[in-house]
């Protein structure tokens, strides 16, 4: 497990969507102890050792007592509350997804595609698909304050925030990267259209 996503935390980044040492990653394990990727940590690198365990605060735990996880961890802790079938969360700062949140308010809007049948549920190009856009803050709290507001808006098992990038889930490493790479190309055939 821990090294197939550590392959896929290097692939994400060659597509340049971690640029910067940016972005985070985490999951699950089979004894429901959540691991993170480490901040600063370049991406290009990243092994399976740049994993930290944590407890349910966001606090490092066992030998990473003390080591402090990337700010956002707080963003992954509120998705595995809210979220039970989440044991894969992946973090992007790929670009169009950006651009799409400065052409778009509140949601993202699409439908017609064949690829959104690649978020769990969706049966048809013909449904309309809705991905909230979050308002970005620096303040942890106020965006977990918003995702709560927007909780029952979160359909496909993945959002935006603005101006930074996405998230998405699933119940392992497969389904995750599948909501990510839909996500990421919707929103790249609507900024390009
Ligand atoms: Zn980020």
């Amino acid at each position: 497990m821990k090294s197939a996503f550590a392959t896929l935390i290097r692939q994400l980044n060659q597509r340049g969507w971690s640029w910067a040492t940016s972005t985070n990653y985490s999951y699950l394990d089979e004894n429901e102890q959540i691991w993170v990727s480490r901040s600063g940590v370049n991406k290009a690198d990243f092994t399976e050792q740049d994993f930290m365990s944590i407890d349910h605060f966001g606090v490092g735990t066992g030998m990473y007592h003390g080591v402090k996880p990337s700010d956002e961890t707080q963003i992954h802790l509120w998705i595995y509350n809210n979220f039970p079938e989440a044991r894969v969360i992946l973090h992007s700062h790929s670009k169009f997804p950006v651009l799409i949140s400065q052409r778009n308010d509140k949601n993202f809007n699409v439908q017609g595609y064949e690829l959104q049948k690649g978020f769990l549920g969706t049966k048809s190009h013909l449904d309309a698909i809705s991905i909230p856009i979050i308002e970005n803050s620096q303040d942890m709290g106020v965006l977990c304050q918003d995702l709560n507001e927007r909780r029952l808006d979160i359909q496909q098992h993945c959002f935006i925030i603005a101006a930074h990038g996405t998230y998405a889930w699933g119940k392992n490493i497969f389904e995750a990267q599948r909501h990510l790479e839909t996500l990421d190309y919707l929103c790249e055939c609507e900024f390009l259209r």
